[in-house]
Parts: structure tokens; sequence; C-alpha cells
């Protein structure tokens, strides 16, 4: 056994493919399947030395899931399609009897607005039916819950305060693209930012808290304020926690970007009519902004995502850092697509390697953070996003 299919296929999905097939031993056959079928047989074009088949799907339509799961008869379903579709493809899982990996918490179509609750309300379906549900196993949601749980288990007794930081110094010499699924990171950047402290959620208006911080081998960037989905699950499962913020930087040149989009209207969710025909503006602009996936060839610089932690151990405070840095033109030599790619794609292969293996897999749905870390951060030493800590260092927050 080690069968595997893996549902969409941009950037993400090309480097999990190309990952999987690099862990022939775990992984015996791959099924990949999209809304066009071309982009997967570009991806599987690539794969030797693993039997891969392609098809079509459209992942919005339970029953067409429940055909393809029938035929390929899977093990795990790896979904690196978009947020919309998460629920049909766990009810398809539940309708089968497969077990279920994604890298993006549930977000309806409709609204932009993104939280667990909606998967979260699958938790007694899959328990009873003894399969599991991994949500969130990219890097930020996936290996930030990871981090944070190592740190947990090995250095301190209590956390208490917990700054996620994602940096992304590369260049991709374009005047405006996004790193990933430009509708997805749109919605998410535009909405209003959020954080946990003491015990409740406290709201600020988009972009409003930033500040500099300076990210390993970088230098200093310009860090904002978002909220982001694993605070909402990392918050939960470590009660102790009293502040849990995310932080992310951005170029003036991109803020400048998305405010012109924002003022024009182009980031509107809803449908309007043009000659006689529905669009929605921020799904045509995704059409004509370049493809995240092909941004690699050009791409320099690195990204820098870690978790910095304040804390108590053995009754003394601690400070803790624990981080990756990813070269976009290492990504792109090994997999042929950039960083942000990269860093999603790798964690959702070690996590649906160690689902294979039977070390990540218990019945029910949950989060990364409610496995045991320690295998995670060995797979990530080894396959491509090694991590380092520092210890009692300014964490500047
Ligand atoms: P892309 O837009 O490049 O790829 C999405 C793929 O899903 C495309 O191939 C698309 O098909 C396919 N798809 C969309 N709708 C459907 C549908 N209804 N049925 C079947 N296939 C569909 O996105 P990315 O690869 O950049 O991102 C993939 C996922 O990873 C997203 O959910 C994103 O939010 C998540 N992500 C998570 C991160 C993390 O760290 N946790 C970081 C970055 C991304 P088509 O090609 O026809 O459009």
């Amino acid at each position: 056994m080690g069968r595997v299919l893996i549902i969409g296929a941009g950037g993400v999905s090309t480097v999990a493919v190309k990952k999987i097939a690099m862990n022939a031993d775990v992984f015996t056959d791959i099924m990949l399947a999209s809304r066009t079928k071309s982009k997967c047989d570009a991806i599987a074009a690539a794969i030797k030395n693993v039997k891969i088949q392609t098809a079509q799907v459209d992942a919005d339509n339970v029953d067409e899931l429940i055909k393809l799961f029938n035929s390929f008869k899977p093990e795990l379903v790896v979904n690196l399609a978009l947020p919309y579709q998460d629920l049909t493809i766990m009810d398809a899982c539940l309708a089968c009897g497969v077990n279920y990996l994604d890298t993006a918490n549930y977000e309806p179509i409709d609204e932009a607005k993104y939280e667990y609750s909606w998967q979260w309300a699958y938790q007694d379906r899959f328990k009873e039916a003894g399969l599991t549900a991994i949500l969130g196993c990219g890097f930020d949601p996936g290996v930030t819950g990871v981090f944070t749980a190592y740190a947990a288990k090995h250095h301190f007794d209590e956390i208490q305060y917990l700054d996620i930081v994602d940096c992304n110094a590369g260049d991709h010499h374009k005047a405006f693209a996004t790193n990933f699924n430009p509708e997805i990171n749109i919605r998410e950047i535009t909405q209003k930012g959020k954080y946990w402290e003491n015990g409740q959620w406290v709201e600020t208006e988009p972009q409003e808290i930033h500040k500099p911080l300076n990210y390993p081998n970088i230098g200093p960037r310009e860090s904002y304020l978002l909220h982001h989905e694993e605070l909402e699950s990392l918050t939960k499962n470590f009660p102790t926690i009293k502040r849990a913020r995310f932080w992310m930087t951005f170029g003036q040149e991109y803020l400048t970007h998305l405010r012109v989009i924002q003022n024009i209207g182009m980031s509107r969710i809803d449908p309007i009519m043009y000659n006689g025909m529905e669009i929605v503006p921020i799904q045509f602009l995704k059409a004509v902004l370049p493809n995240p996936g092909d941004l690699g060839e050009n791409y320099t610089g690195e990204t820098s995502i870690g978790c910095r932690i304040r804390g108590l151990k053995d009754g003394k405070e601690l400070t803790y850092y624990v981080y990756n840095n990813c070269s976009h033109q290492a990504a792109y030599e090994e997999t042929g697509a950039q960083g942000v790619s990269y860093t999603t794609g790798v964690p959702a292969m070690i996590g649906a390697k160690l689902f294979m293996q039977g070390i990540w897999r218990k019945p029910g749905v949950f989060n990364v953070e409610e496995f045991n870390p320690d295998p995670f951060m060995k797979e990530l030493n080894e396959q491509g996003l090694p991590w380092h800590e520092l210890f009692n260092v300014d964490l500047e927050l």
C-alpha cells in the first residue's frame, strides 16, 4: 500500500508530487487530479520512478469525487486545491472511507472569512469512521504548529507569548505577483488583522500594526500584523498562551499595488455583470496576474519563517526562536517551483508520509500540533527544510 490521491495542480502540488515521488519507499501509486487535466499531465511528465495517473475532477462536486476515489481507492487524499473545496473533499472522504490532509482551512467562496469551526465539526464523523484528517499541513499553518509543539515538548514548561514571523525577502522581478493563489492571498491580506490576548481576540484595521523585525541572514524587514488561521488552533491547543500574533513582511511596492487593486474594486468577491456575463472581479484579476507556479525561474533571495516564543522553564523566563530559511533558487533547481510553493509542498508531503507510515494516524480531525512533532522535525531536516534554534535572544516582540 502507499496509494495517495492529490487534488490540485498548482505551485504547491508541483512540489508535493515531486517530493512524494522522491519518497518512493512509502508512496507506491499516485493519482493527480484537478480541474484542468493538462496541468496534471505536465506535472506527471517529470515523474519517472513512481506509478502516476492523472484525472480531471471538479472538487466542488462530491459525486464526482466519490467516483474518482472509488475508482483509484487511495489510502489518503491530499487536498492542494483551494480552501473552498475542503468540505466537499472531506465529505467524499467520509463517503469512501479515505483519510484526508490539507494545507489551508475552509473558506466560503462568497465570504472572505476563514476559521476552523466548519472542519472541526467533522470530528465525530471522522472518529466514528476510524479515519484521520490532518488539517493545515503546509508551512504556516503547518510547520509553525509543529515548531510550537516541539518547543512545548522539549523547551518550555509553559508557553506564554507566541509570535509567528513570516518573511519573504525574495525578488521575482515582476511589478506585482502573489506567491500563492492570488485570489486566496489577496482575500487574506485585505482582511482585518486579529490577534489573541488575555483570552480574547483583538481586531485591528488591515496592516494597522507594523514594525521592522530582523530576520536571520536577511536583516530588518517591515512586518505587518495579520490574522492567520493557526492562531485559532494553537491558542486552543496551548491554553497557557497569553498572547499570540502573526507577522508577515510586505514591500512598499506590493502594498501600493494592493491598495490600488482595492480602490478600483478589483478585489471584490461578489459577482458583477460585464457584457452580459457574470464575472467576479478578483477571479478575473487572478487570470491576468502572473501564475505563482511560474515565478521560480528568476526568483532570487530567500524566505525565513519561524516562531518566536517566550515562556517559563523551571520557573525562569526563556526566549526561543526556531526558524527555517528557504532559498527560492534552490527550491526552483530541485522542483521547478519557487520557495513559497516549496515551503508548503514539502510539509504536505511529510504529513502524508508520516500518515502512511502510521506515525501520524489517529481517528478524528486534528491540527498538526496535536501529533508528535519529533518525527516531523527530523523529516524537515532531511527533506529540504532544515531548521535552526536560538535560545535566550532578543525576540524584538
Ligand atoms: P494554485 O492556484 O496554483 O493551485 C490550485 C489548484 O487547484 C489549481 O490547479 C486549480 O485548478 C485547482 N482547483 C481549483 N478549484 C478546483 C476545483 N473546483 N476542482 C479541482 N481543482 C481545482 O494554488 P497554490 O498551489 O498556490 O495553493 C494551493 C493551496 O495551498 C491553497 O489552498 C493555498 O491556500 C494553500 N497554501 C498554503 C500555505 C501554507 O503554508 N499552509 C501557503 C501557500 C498556499 P486550475 O489549474 O484549473 O485553476
